[in-house]
């Protein structure tokens, strides 16, 4: 069995990783007060891989080892074999109710997408195209934990990388030698680094062809988290370390955001998958298409977290007697469509998975349609804004009326039990669904949970202007030329 218990996760995470948050160096992630109960949320989610209720529902046997290892792994042939990696996905997804974006699963299919593609960037360096097979089974085979990190600072938008006032403020390459290649500069966003074996740094954005500054951004490979020279600077954390009944959400299920930077860091030979060569960088910008594949880990966890949501929805709705309105009955079936729409867009990709055949011959398995998650990933990020909004409207003063569990122990017990109480549950039980309700999209955590929906996937403003570019029209210019024939023809 190859795939990890909780328990060998977390030794994985003992090690020499430079991690600072909040000033200060962390010595272990697994054992500090305000990273502790996120690591110990992942090593559960290790440990459902061994439920005896999940037997053969999280695993596939590997194909060079033969061991049971991780179904976010394998490489879809058929559409069965996307339904099989869907229930693996939703047993995660649910067992933390789609509160975590970042569960290991989601870079795991990123790296899976990308070995599928491995052609591509084998092109004309063949070495490439092996090292990614070879990073595929490299951590398929030990069951790692993977963050990923796209993008470079936010210091001037308006310029482009080599512009910025210092060239290696996104990672550069400052020199190659026998070993590798040496970058400098800073990725982000690198969502649950910390608690991460690896990082995973694809090119993610177009070079300009022939400028020969920008040719020190054309690299993309991936190391593991604790190498010399890397370290990564946290936000603050959102577990502030209070009990669990007080914040139900905060205290568990803080993911973690970093900026990753890599102070001259040596990337061995044989994990670069691209280097040097811009055009194929372009090419693979455009070609490999990471999201048809990991867009199902995404609608997984959406539905997951929209029916916690609705659950929280009908909770509030029936613990203060306001379910015979008629706007209140509307806004419940708006999340309800919300996460009907989610599913429905799933499904339409999963039926319609075909070959990648825009991605030439070599690309391997099957991908699910791309016009449903294009779809999906542009109305989502509004549409789950819309979800927290509702939950405001409905809560409404609720959301204030959560004294702590201290304070229901406390002397002012009973005027709690009075003046809290529901119209159909006890003063604990309705103050405990107001705080998660308020953790869910007041507290830091909340509002990190709406941010994330909007960005984590790319900024949908220019997602839609590339969109509006490369749409195929000709059938919607064929049905305006048809009728305005007709119009002419009488
Ligand atoms: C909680 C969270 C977790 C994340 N996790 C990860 C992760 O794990 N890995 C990862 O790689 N990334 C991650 N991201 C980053 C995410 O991909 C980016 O936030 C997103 O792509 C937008 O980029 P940006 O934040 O740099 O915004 P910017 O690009 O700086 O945009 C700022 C504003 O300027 C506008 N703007 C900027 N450039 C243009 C342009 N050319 N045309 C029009 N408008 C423009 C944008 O519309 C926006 O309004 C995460 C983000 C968040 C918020």
């Amino acid at each position: 069995m190859v795939v990890r218990t909780g328990e060998q996760f977390l030794q994985g995470l003992r090690d020499s990783r430079e991690v600072w948050l909040e000033g200060e160096r962390v010595a272990d992630v697994t054992t500090h007060p305000k990273m502790a109960r996120m690591a110990k949320t992942l090593a559960g989610l290790y440990d459902l891989q061994h439920l005896p209720e999940n037997h053969g529902r999280m695993t596939f046997k590997s194909p060079s080892s033969g061991e049971s290892v991780a179904l976010s792994y394998l490489v879809p042939e058929t559409i069965e074999d996307l339904l099989r990696r869907r229930t693996a996905l939703e047993i995660t997804a649910r067992s933390c109710h789609g509160m975590l974006g970042r569960t290991p699963d989601y870079v795991n299919i990123q790296v899976t997408a990308s070995r599928q593609l491995a052609h591509l960037f084998g092109r004309n360096d063949k070495r490439h195209g092996d090292n990614l097979r070879g990073y595929h089974e490299y951590v398929r085979e030990r069951d790692l934990c993977l963050t990923h990190a796209f993008g470079h600072p936010q210091v001037n938008r308006s310029l482009s990388l080599a512009e910025l006032p210092d060239a290696y403020t996104a990672v550069g390459v400052v020199e190659k030698t026998s070993e590798g290649v040496v970058v400098r500069g800073a990725k982000l966003l690198a969502t649950l680094a910390p608690f991460s074996d690896e990082i995973f740094c694809p090119v993610y954005r177009p070079l300009r062809p022939g400028v020969e500054e920008d040719r020190k951004y054309c690299i993309g490979f991936a190391l593991p988290v604790a190498t010399p020279g890397l370290r990564f600077i946290c936000r603050p954390s959102h577990d502030l370390g209070r009990p669990l009944a007080d914040y139900p959400l905060s205290g568990q299920f803080d993911e973690m955001d970093a900026v990753a930077i890599f102070d001259d860091v040596l990337i061995p030979w044989d994990r670069v998958f691209i280097y040097d060569d811009v055009e194929l960088a372009n090419l693979t910008v455009q070609k490999v298409t990471l999201w048809r594949q990991y867009m199902q880990q995404v609608s997984v966890k959406n539905i997951a977290k929209l029916e916690f949501i609705l659950g929280i929805v009908h909770g509030i709705t029936e613990s203060i007697g306001i379910g015979g309105y008629a706007h209140v009955q509307e806004k419940t079936a708006e999340v309800i469509d919300t996460l009907e729409t989610v599913r429905a867009y799933m499904r339409a990709a999963e039926a319609d998975a075909g070959r990648y055949e825009d991605a030439g011959p070599g690309a391997e398995g099957i991908w699910p349609a791309a016009e449903p998650w294009i779809a999906m990933r542009h109305w989502y990020p509004e549409a789950y804004a819309r979800t927290a909004s509702i939950i405001e409207q409905l809560a409404a003063g609720g959301l204030m009326l959560t004294p702590t569990e201290a304070d229901l122990a406390g002397p002012l017990a009973e005027d709690i039990g009075k003046y809290y109480q529901g119209a159909s549950v006890g003063a604990k039980e309705r103050v405990r669904l107001f705080r998660l309700a308020w953790d869910l999209i007041g507290t830091q955590f909340g509002s990190r949970q709406s941010l994330y929906e909007r960005f984590f996937n790319g900024d949908v403003v220019q997602l839609r202007q590339r969109r509006y570019a490369s749409y195929d029209y000709s059938r919607a210019d064929a049905s305006l030329a048809t009728f305005m024939d007709e119009l002419e023809g009488g």
